[in-house]
């Protein structure tokens, strides 16, 4: 069993849905203080009520990850209401698909200014409040599509969720001597408001094509995450953790057909 995180910290971006509001539920439930981010006020306080509901502590912090000026606010927050900040979880993202023909310049600098520079913006802002701290973890959201696979029509995603992983190793290195591991879950298709988003038909064929035949849940991805911010992570920084029910695992169709 791991370490108790009770009374830390903890930032999560796009904690009002999906993965991200996995991720503050499994934290407050450990006894985490956690300030959940996004956009839509009211989306965020429905999550900040159902894990008080469930015993928990939470309030929200509006803030988008695309604007420098927000995060530095989410940071501030965070370190007024909760004494400083030990934990960010960077989870927000978009995942728009288009194909290259039709992809805009627009299209792309929206997927890589929220996904990639989003990351960036919240790690930054949370710095300060870490190096006061003397310790910190930075626990990304990224995917297997991009860094291992690819998908039609997400070629700007997939390069986002990639320079993900190239951003942690450097920063990882650069933070070390400040005590603060950068560490990057990667989730295969898990069941969200996002993903529901992309049709019955292509929940089907994906469930089909995962050996464990089943999406992830987002309590998944939050327990990857809860090691990475455990103190038993400690000498855990620069990785990177799969959570995708061996999705990436057969090498061709014929693999999954020998099943
Ligand atoms: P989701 O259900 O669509 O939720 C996205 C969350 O991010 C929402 O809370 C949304 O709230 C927030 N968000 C979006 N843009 C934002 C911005 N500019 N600033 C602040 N918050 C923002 O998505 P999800 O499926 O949980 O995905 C979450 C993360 O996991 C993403 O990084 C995604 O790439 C990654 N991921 C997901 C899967 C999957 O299968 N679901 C697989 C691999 C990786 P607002 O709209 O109110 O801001």
């Amino acid at each position: 069993m791991l370490s108790s995180i009770k009374d830390r910290s903890v930032i999560v971006t796009g904690a009002s849905k999906g993965i991200g509001k996995g991720i503050a539920r499994v934290f407050a439930a450990k006894g985490a203080k956690v300030l959940v981010v996004a956009r839509n006020e009211q989306d965020g306080g429905r999550t900040v009520d159902e894990i008080k509901a469930a015993g928990g502590g939470a309030s929200f912090c509006q803030g988008d990850v695309r604007s420098w000026d927000d995060m530095q606010n989410v940071a501030a927050t965070a370190a007024e209401r909760h004494g400083g900040v030990d934990i960010l979880c960077s989870n927000a993202g978009i995942f728009p698909s288009a194909k290259l023909e039709a992809m805009t310049p627009d299209d792309w600098d929206e997927v890589l200014g929220t996904n990639l520079k989003g990351s960036f913006l919240a790690l930054k802002a949370c710095l300060p409040h870490m190096k006061k701290r003397g310790k910190g973890r930075v626990i990304l959201t990224s995917s297997i599509t991009g860094p291992i696979t690819g998908y039609p029509g997400w070629s700007h995603y997939g390069a986002s969720k990639a320079g993900q992983l190239g951003f942690i190793r450097t920063a990882a290195i650069e933070l070390a001597p400040l005590n603060i591991t950068v560490n990057a879950v990667m989730p295969g298709n898990i069941a969200t408001e996002g993903l529901d988003g992309l049709g019955e038909d292509y929940l089907r064929k994906m469930t089909d094509s995962i050996p464990m035949k089943k999406l992830g849940t987002v309590e998944d991805i939050a327990h990857a995450a809860l090691f990475f911010a455990s103190d038993e992570a400690a000498y855990v920084t620069g990785q990177t953790l799969v959570i995708d029910g061996g999705q990436i695992l057969p090498e061709s169709l014929m693999a999954l057909e020998e099943m």
